[in-house]
Parts: C-alpha cells; sequence; structure tokens
C-alpha cells in the first residue's frame, strides 16, 4: 500500500466505496465523475503506478479477465476500455486501473 495513493486508501476500505465488483487480484468501483452512462474502473489490488511499471503477465490477464466478470455481472455487452499511461496522456491517478466506458 502507497500512503499517498488515494487508490490504494480505497482498496484499504477508508472511504467506504462500493465495489461493483471484486475479487483476490483486483477491486472494481464506479468513476467518481463518470464520462459514460457506465464508467468503473479496474483496479489491482496491488500497487503498481501505471502500465509502464506492470510486468507481471499473470495480473494483466487477470486484470482483463475482471472487465469481462463485471461486464457480465452487470449484463453489459458493449463497452470501451482505456488505459490512460503517463502525464501527458492524461494519466491523474498513479495507481494502474482500466477504464470501462459503456453507454
Ligand atoms: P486517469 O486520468 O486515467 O488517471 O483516471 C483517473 C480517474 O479516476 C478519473 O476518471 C477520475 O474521475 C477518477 N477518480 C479520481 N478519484 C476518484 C475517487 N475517489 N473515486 C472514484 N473515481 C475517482
Ligand atoms: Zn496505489
Amino acid at each position: 500500500m502507497d500512503e499517498n495513493c488515494i487508490f490504494c486508501k480505497i482498496i484499504n476500505g477508508d472511504f467506504n466505496t462500493e465495489f461493483v465488483y471484486e475479487n483476490e487480484h483486483l477491486v472494481v468501483f464506479k468513476d467518481i465523475n463518470p464520462k459514460a452512462r457506465v464508467h468503473l474502473l479496474v483496479v489491482p489490488r496491488v500497487h503498481v503506478a501505471s502500465l509502464n511499471e506492470l510486468d507481471d503477465k499473470e495480473l494483466l490477464g487477470e486484470l482483463m479477465m475482471g472487465v469481462k466478470e463485471v461486464t457480465k455481472k452487470i449484463g453489459l455487452k458493449s463497452y470501451r476500455v482505456q488505459i490512460n499511461t503517463g502525464k501527458e496522456a492524461g494519466q491523474e491517478v498513479f495507481h494502474l486501473h482500466i477504464h470501462i466506458l459503456g453507454s
């Protein structure tokens, strides 16, 4: 856990954030500033700053499976995924996360 990381705090339960889906590898919660009717964030439980710092192929697979699991759970058949990587690409929170955007 990174003490200064907002997503680590959310995962730790500090803000009582509701998880739409969770398993041993990841949590999924609603984006606080939704850019689509459905806007979820798939977030690994371990602190990894961005995709550039992720070397764990298994975790990468788990994250993508998490996308499938949560969209199946909520019955969302059509959606986009996005991983902003680096400041210039618009990454604001430096704890890896996958956006799920569905209309
Ligand atoms: P990114 O630009 O890819 O780093 O996206 C960060 C996302 O996290 C933005 O879409 C924010 O709206 C979202 N966000 C920031 N703080 C929170 C929070 N406390 N709970 C839920 N979503 C958040
Ligand atoms: Zn973190």
